[in-house]
């Protein structure tokens, strides 16, 4: 018998991303990339990173630094989390904090908290394809989260057996619309959890990436303000210093209710014991150096290319294609006129014009949608943004014309 008769059912709706395997494509230098979901490394913070190497190696950290740590993470980067955390109104201390191997890691663990195979999920319609992938192992159906309308999906009426056990969306900057909620919305997703009594599973991944426009409170604060005690918040948030500092390191955070983080220590425990500790070191070292000034220049820099791309897409476009205008992030969302698909699209876009992006379709649970794409700006420069544009909108007149 090949061993893979033997995988266990969970397995079975784990599939290679068909982004991942159309990354493989792009090496190709004369190609324009709007396919990445990367930070630009040529702003990593790769000194301090350096020094606070050096530092946490050298003879009196080294004790600490190459050994085990506590599974809840390294206390002086939690307490640097809690203070970032306040400037964003979430009031926790160190003991609601656990520190994970990135933000991932933390999806992961909330799927195998709450999800018996068969439990629904509310997602955003599209939302990350990552968030899917991390569920999947744990079996679950999905429902649509509609804050548009907040009508109650309907899995709750006929959900045979499973129960809604939490919705997840990214408030900031979502990945891959780039779409942020208001304050209404935000409080109709609270409004909606205290109905069906969930869990809310915030992902702050872009957060602290708005170029534009007033700074939001996120769910977790407007819950807080809302019930005055953390402890009481059903909502779950997962931060992480991939797309501030470096995603390298693997460094993320969960902040919730004291009983959450309990029971996800107990997970981190028996699935890895700890984040790695010089990581997490460093990390801390180099937070509590430069966080505010090296995000600073992020915005200046994703600012500046986000504008080039919404200037670009304006002048390029041709009529019938719409596009987010985010405040943040790292992505535009196109939606592209009805029977144009946008898998085929990227086939035609790299053959004839050496341009790519992502097909939307990947990121619909349901795979629908197709007539959509995700376009990253964190890594082509301007004028990379200005020509591949200009490209991309002569691909999609030759398949309109089609
Ligand atoms: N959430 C979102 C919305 C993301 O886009 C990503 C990275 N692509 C992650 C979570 C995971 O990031 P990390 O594990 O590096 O923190």
């Amino acid at each position: 018998m090949p061993l893979t008769d033997l995988f266990a059912t969970r397995t079975e709706g784990m599939k290679a991303s068909e982004i991942r395997e159309l990354l493989k494509l792009l090496d190709q230098p004369e190609v324009i990339s709007f396919a990445g979901g990367i930070p630009d490394p040529t702003l990593f913070p790769r000194e301090a990173y350096q020094r606070a190497m050096i530092d946490c190696t050298g003879s009196t950290e080294a004790a600490s630094a190459l050994q085990y740590a506590p599974s809840e993470g390294y206390l002086p980067l939690r307490q640097w989390i809690a203070r970032y955390m306040a400037q964003y109104g979430v009031i926790c201390g160190a003991d609601n904090i656990l520190i994970t191997a990135g933000s991932q890691q933390a999806l992961d663990y909330l799927g195998k908290l709450f999800l018996d195979a068969g439990d629904t999920v509310l997602v955003g319609w599209p939302t990350y394809l990552g968030a899917l992938g991390a569920f999947n192992a744990y079996q679950p159906r999905y429902d649509r989260l509609d804050v548009a309308t907040n009508q109650p999906p309907a899995a709750l009426q006929d959900a045979a057996g499973g129960r809604v056990k939490f919705s997840y969306l990214s408030p900031d900057f979502a990945n891959p619309t780039g779409v942020s909620l208001d304050l209404a919305e935000r409080g109709r997703i609270l409004d909606l959890a205290d109905a069906l009594d969930i869990a809310v599973v915030e992902d702050g991944a872009y957060q602290a990436l708005r170029y534009s426009g007033d700074r939001l409170p996120p769910l977790l604060a407007i819950e807080q303000a809302r019930k005055g005690d953390i402890d009481a918040c059903r909502t779950i948030y997962c931060g992480s210093f991939s797309k501030t500092l470096a995603p390298g390191l693997r460094v993320g955070w969960v902040v919730a209710a004291r009983p959450v983080i309990g029971q996800m220590v107990l997970l981190k425990q028996a699935a890895d014991l700890q984040t790695a500790t010089l990581n997490q070191m460093v990390t801390a070292r180099v937070a509590e150096e430069l966080f505010e000034p090296h995000v600073e220049q992020l915005r200046a820099v994703y600012g500046a290319r986000l504008k080039a791309m919404l200037a670009a897409l304006d002048r390029h476009m041709p009529d019938g294609v719409r596009w987010t205008r985010p405040e943040g992030g790292m992505f535009v969302w196109c939606q592209l006129p009805e029977g144009i698909d946008g898998a085929d699209l990227l086939a035609q876009a790299l053959a004839t014009e050496k341009v790519a992006f992502v097909p939307g379709g990947a990121f619909f649970a349901d795979g629908s949608n197709r007539n959509t794409l995700r376009l990253n700006f964190s890594m082509p420069n301007e004028a990379q943004i200005e020509e591949g544009i200009t490209r991309l909108g002569r691909t999609l007149r030759v398949a309109m014309a089609a």
